[in-house]
């Protein structure tokens, strides 16, 4: 299989067209690290307004439904889109919004009509960013069993409960969440899954101070544990059905357990090779020793490994074609390759890659961020484990039955 993508001269006039396009909409201040609590607030709010521009042209979600706003692009399109934001360091969303990029999906799965005129649309558009709210204090890898509980009371559910590691700076407008609306039920066969308006009374958002904080314009690096008390949710926004949480689940854990895929080059692989140009080592650049460049002849090759399982996988999601093991396994890799760059670097680079200190660290700092990232990044959306559990299943390990794919649409 060639896993590189090849472009007929419509797809190439369309490149032409988006690199136009984000040429004269970019501000070019949108990916400078923000140096104060203002500045990553302004840069939250020009993600967020360069969001609402790409969502009027249906670029924002390329390959969402058209009928309720997305952009129904086929894959190739997206694949241009993604890789001419990947130019300006953006990804599409240009913002941190894992549950409208999960959400949706599920929701254009397991949805109603009313569900997904309501809720798909201000996604596509822009108007709203997500978050997911599924870990609980003690329920991460084990997500069947989270305890937050939904009681119906006439047109409304009322939920009760918490979540941890949850989303990112700048707060959300809506989250979606799992909830036990039947506790003597079967486990997989007692929760339901909800779209809520973070706005409503009772939902309290607590930061929490992480290993990864600190990083970037703090919005991935920032978490939150998230109270629930007696939340009144309106019914509509039980979506696919009571007691049927756990599969419509098996859209949005299907995404982010690597089957959703990542389109662009890999930004570490360019800031260590940057670095080692720059930088001496006995009053020799550090890619002239020739230790460091076995090193980054190796990071190289992992890098690129995990670029093209990235793009196997999204070309296979959203050309439709069927999935087995390929979204468990590429998280694997990633996580698994991402946790041994981190002792690489440490070792190309010495101690230069622990510290923020100008004089010897990166420049904002990445090396010793990718110290700490690199340890974080093994734990969300499923842990390292979780991701060799999973592909055992598809591949039919310790089961008799192989387990299936979750379902896109
Ligand atoms: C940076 C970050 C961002 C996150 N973002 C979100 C978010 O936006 N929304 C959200 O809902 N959650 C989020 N999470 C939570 C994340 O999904 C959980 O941390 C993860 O699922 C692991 O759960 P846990 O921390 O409870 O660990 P546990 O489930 O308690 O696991 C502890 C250890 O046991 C291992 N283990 C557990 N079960 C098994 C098994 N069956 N087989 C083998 N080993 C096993 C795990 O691999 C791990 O090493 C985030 C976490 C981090 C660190």
């Amino acid at each position: 299989m060639d896993f590189e993508v090849t472009y007929t001269e419509e797809q190439q006039r369309f490149r032409t067209e988006v690199r136009a396009w984000f040429a004269a909409n970019v501000p070019p201040s949108i990916t400078r690290e923000p140096a104060s609590a203002t500045e990553a607030s302004e840069n939250y709010r020009m993600r967020r307004e360069l969001g609402r521009k790409l969502g009027a042209k249906g670029w924002l979600f390329p390959t969402g439904l058209e009928r309720y706003g997305g952009g129904g692009l086929d894959v190739d399109h997206a694949i241009i889109l993604e890789e001419e934001a990947d130019r300006f360091d953006l990804s599409l969303p240009p913002f941190y919004d894992s549950g409208a990029t999960m959400g949706a999906p599920t929701i254009a799965v397991w949805g109603s009509e009313e569900q997904k005129e309501t809720f798909l649309r201000p996604i596509y558009r822009g108007d709203v960013r997500v978050w997911q709210l599924l870990s609980e204090p003690s329920a991460g890898s084990d997500l069947a069993g989270v305890k937050m509980r939904a009681v119906r009371d006439g047109d409304e559910y009322v939920l009760n409960g918490q979540k941890i590691f949850i989303g990112s700076a700048n707060g959300t407008d809506w989250m979606w969440t799992l909830a036990v609306t039947d506790p003597n039920g079967e486990r997989h066969k007692n929760l339901s899954w909800f779209m809520v308006d973070a706005a409503l009374p009772g939902i309290t958002v607590q930061p929490m101070e992480l290993l990864g904080s600190g990083g970037g314009s703090g919005e991935h690096g920032h978490k939150n544990t998230v109270f629930f008390t007696d939340v009144r949710v309106p019914a509509i926004c039980l979506v696919g059905g009571e007691n049927n949480g756990w599969k419509v689940a098996s859209t949005h854990l299907e995404l982010e357990h690597g089957g959703g895929g990542h389109v662009g080059r890999n930004r570490l692989w360019e800031g260590i090779l940057s670095y080692c140009q720059k930088h001496d080592r006995d009053g020799q650049p550090l890619i002239e020793h020739q230790d460091v460049r076995d090193i980054l002849a190796d990071i190289y090759i992992k890098s690129e490994i995990g670029r093209l399982f990235g793009l196997r996988n999204f070309w296979l999601t959203y050309a439709r074609h069927p999935k087995t093991y390929e979204g468990p396994q590429a998280s694997l890799y990633h996580k698994y390759a991402g946790l041994w760059m981190t002792g690489a670097i440490l070792e190309a680079v010495g101690p230069a890659a622990l510290t923020t200190d100008p004089r010897w660290g990166s420049e904002e700092g990445f090396l010793e961020l990718q110290q700490r990232n690199g340890i974080v990044a093994v734990h969300p959306g499923g842990t390292a484990d979780i991701q060799k559990v999973e592909m055992a299943r598809r591949i039919g390990i310790g089961r008799t039955t192989r387990q299936a794919a979750g379902k896109i649409v």
